[in-house]
């Protein structure tokens, strides 16, 4: 079941406090993942996504964001977006962890209809602690996260501080996306 409601600061208080009180392996990563979503009831596809990565093997949820609302950024005859930024932790390597978020988004039905289209769930990388990584299939820090709102606002809602890898301050980023975007409401998680 998906509530979404202006009203349960103190659940995503308490997931977002959660992290730092339990034992953390060394080897254990603080991950920032993207998700967005325009289709078949998107908040419900967003809790899922959120769900799954909180069960996902290696991988546990430590906190989200407030529910956003976004216009889409390529073709414009589709649904309006909905955008949460997920904080987890995992010893899952890069590569492993790209796998696991493209069989989630597989799994929940995800269909590439077009460039920059629609679709029911999309899971970024964004950021996978303060590394850098390059591959054929994968760059971390996320390429374009930088200049998206519907990154950088949520982004910044559950990590005021954070600094990125080149030593950007989050929170000085002037995203070139800035596009509509609207916080909703914080988002109600069942764990
Ligand atoms: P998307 O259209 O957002 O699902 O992304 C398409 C492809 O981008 C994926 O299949 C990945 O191989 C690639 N990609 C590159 N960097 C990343 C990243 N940081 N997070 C997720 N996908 C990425």
């Amino acid at each position: 079941m998906v509530m979404v409601s202006a009203d349960v600061a103190a659940h995503h208080a308490s997931a977002t406090t959660a992290a730092p009180d339990q034992p953390k392996s060394k080897t254990m990563t603080v991950c920032y993942i993207g998700l967005g979503a325009n289709l078949n009831n998107p908040a419900e596809q967003i809790v899922t996504a959120l769900q799954a990565l909180d069960k996902m093997p290696h991988c546990r949820l430590l906190s989200w964001s407030s529910l956003y609302g976004s216009k889409p950024l390529g073709p414009q005859d589709q649904p309006d977006y909905l955008n949460v930024v997920a904080a987890i932790d995992t010893d899952l390597a890069p590569e492993a962890l790209l796998d696991s978020v493209k069989q989630q988004e597989d799994s929940q039905g995800r269909v590439k209809l077009r460039h920059w289209g629609e679709r029911t769930i999309d899971l970024d990388i964004l950021l996978y602690g303060d590394e850098t990584y390059s591959s054929d299939r994968l760059t971390i820090p996320h390429k374009e996260m930088c200049n998206r709102s519907f990154v950088v606002l949520p982004l910044l809602e559950i990590a005021p501080q954070l600094i990125l890898p080149d030593g950007r301050k989050l929170a000085a980023l002037e995203p070139e996306f800035s596009g509509e975007i609207q916080r909703i409401s914080a988002l109600t998680v069942d764990l």
